[in-house]
């Protein structure tokens, strides 16, 4: 195990970095925003799902809902997340591609504050951040983060989705890997209490960030519009998701200012380049390198090198300069989506310039029906449907829906053999009481695929 320092890269281009819970935090902003806009007459509504966008000839100038009735407006913002119905709806996004998505699992785990101060040795108001990589995954693409909160931790895995799919590995199993390296034995010391299990698609801003993230009166902001940034270890997703908010309303307020709120959505575009959003979303010298790096010949012969004599002792002469390849966003703007990347270059990494982690973790997870035993839910009408059940259309499903699994009987997709005139067949069934909406089945999957109703589905409690 070697490890690496990353404030630099971490405190880049960001005044603060605080670790949230989302529930919370959440239901605080609303707080905030019920507020003002109670101050300008305005109001917040909560539990409703907006179902689509409303249209009059052709245009857009409103939400649909499955509570309320339609809504006009003058411009429309949907931040309505990685499986955005009204991003969809426009035409503006495609849930078709899984290498432009990835899959997060995270486990909010107990821990009393002064056990978290003590044994991350930090002061009472501060927190610490760490992540991994390597082949603790069984080799596929991603790695694992845990997050110091005040009374818990945040730990987790994030894999590229086509990874995943290609791997038909479950997302739970890979969870537990790191939940049960013996590196976190030392923060762990024999006690696990597991608060919450969650999950949720997050978009890969390199390939799916909209360069035009309007139509008509509608802006897309955050993972609606794919405005999620994780190259390596920078991962700013809700930073985005903030910024290109403020970036919308600015330029609504400009584009009313001048008389013509129809211009608002070219505002906001030449504001994300303006400021540098796209930039980052999008780095040219990743689109300008991928056809090289991601090539599978080159990908081989990278994998051959590195695994040598030649290329160890590489890894070693540049010992000293390898944290400062680490920390640099110019390089990590260009990171090749590869196994190379997330496996292969850290294992040798670590085996080359690290040493053995000796201790014993032994800890022990809850199995996927308990996790699922302890999720709230308001069970609603189902809200996923399965278009074709066969195994060639929607098979990985049962894999990669991360409260599904081989063998197990009680998460959403289930593997059933059919008889047919003269043979069986392998057929996938779909449960979605357990679904704890990721999104995952809407690209791995034939469905068709949105939300539950307003205030229905899984209820986390953390976040
Ligand atoms: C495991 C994991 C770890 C992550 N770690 C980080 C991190 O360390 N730092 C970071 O910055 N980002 C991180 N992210 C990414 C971050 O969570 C997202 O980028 C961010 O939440 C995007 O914000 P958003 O507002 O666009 O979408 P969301 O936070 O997904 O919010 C969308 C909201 O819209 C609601 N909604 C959806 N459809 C409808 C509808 N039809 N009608 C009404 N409401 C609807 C949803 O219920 C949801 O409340 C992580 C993600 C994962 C999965
Ligand atoms: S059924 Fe689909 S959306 Fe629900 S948890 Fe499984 S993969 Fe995610």
């Amino acid at each position: 195990m070697k490890t690496f320092d990353l404030g630099d890269v971490h405190h880049h281009d960001t005044e603060w970095c605080d670790a949230v819970l989302r529930r919370r935090m959440d239901a605080w902003l609303a707080e905030r925003v019920h507020e003002k806009t109670r101050e300008t007459g305005g109001g917040l509504l909560s539990g409703v799902r907006v179902d689509g966008l409303l249209r009059e000839e052709g245009e857009i100038v409103g939400v649909t809902c499955e509570e309320l009735d339609p809504i006009t407006a003058d411009v429309v913002i949907a931040a309505d997340g990685v499986n955005s119905e009204l991003a969809r709806d426009a035409g503006l996004m495609d849930w078709g591609d899984p290498d432009e998505w990835f899959q997060g699992v995270k486990a909010v785990v107990d821990m009393d504050p002064e056990l978290v101060d003590e044994r991350f040795d930090v002061a009472p108001d501060d927190g610490v951040a760490h992540l991994f990589s390597g082949d603790l995954f069984d080799g596929v693409r991603g790695g694992g983060f845990l997050y110091t909160n005040e009374a818990s931790l945040s730990i987790g895995t994030v894999f590229h989705l086509d990874s995943l799919a290609d791997e038909r590995a479950e997302p739970h199993e890979l969870l537990d890997a790191l939940l049960t390296h013996p590196l976190l034995d030392q923060w762990f010391q024999g006690e696990y209490h597991e608060r919450e299990y969650a999950a949720k698609l997050v978009p890969d801003s390199k390939k799916a960030a909209h360069p035009s993230p309007h139509r008509g009166r509608l802006l897309l902001v955050g993972d609606a519009a794919g405005q999620m940034q994780a190259q390596g270890p920078i991962i700013k997703g809700m930073n985005h998701a903030v910024s290109a908010g403020g970036l919308a309303a600015e330029a609504f307020a400009e584009a009313q200012s001048r008389g013509n709120p129809a211009s608002a959505g070219a505002l906001y575009e030449r504001k994300l380049e303006d400021e540098g959003v796209m930039a980052k979303l999008r780095p040219t010298r990743y689109r300008l390198t991928r056809v090289v790096s991601e090539n599978d010949l080159v990908t081989r012969a990278a994998e051959g090198v590195l695994d040598s004599a030649v290329g160890r002792a590489g890894v070693r002469a540049f010992d000293g300069l390898l944290e400062r390849g680490f920390n640099s966003p110019f390089l990590l703007g260009m990171i090749p989506d590869t196994r190379t990347s997330y496996v292969t270059i850290p294992r040798v990494v670590a085996e080359e310039l690290g040493e053995p982690v000796e201790a014993t973790n032994d800890v022990e997870p809850p199995a996927l029906d308990d996790r699922i035993g302890d999720l709230t839910y308001d069970v609603g009408e189902p809200h996923i449907e399965l278009q074709d059940n066969s195994w060639a259309a929607s098979g990985t499903a049962v894999t990669a829906c991360p409260v599904s699994a081989r063998e197990f009987g009680g998460g959403c997709y289930r593997e059933e053999t059919i008889r047919t005139n003269g043979g069986t067949e392998r057929v996938v069934s779909l449960d979605t009481q357990p679904c704890v909406e990721c999104g995952t089945c809407a690209i791995v999957a034939d469905t068709e695929w949105d939300h539950p109703a307003g205030g229905k589905g899984v209820e986390f409690e953390e976040g």
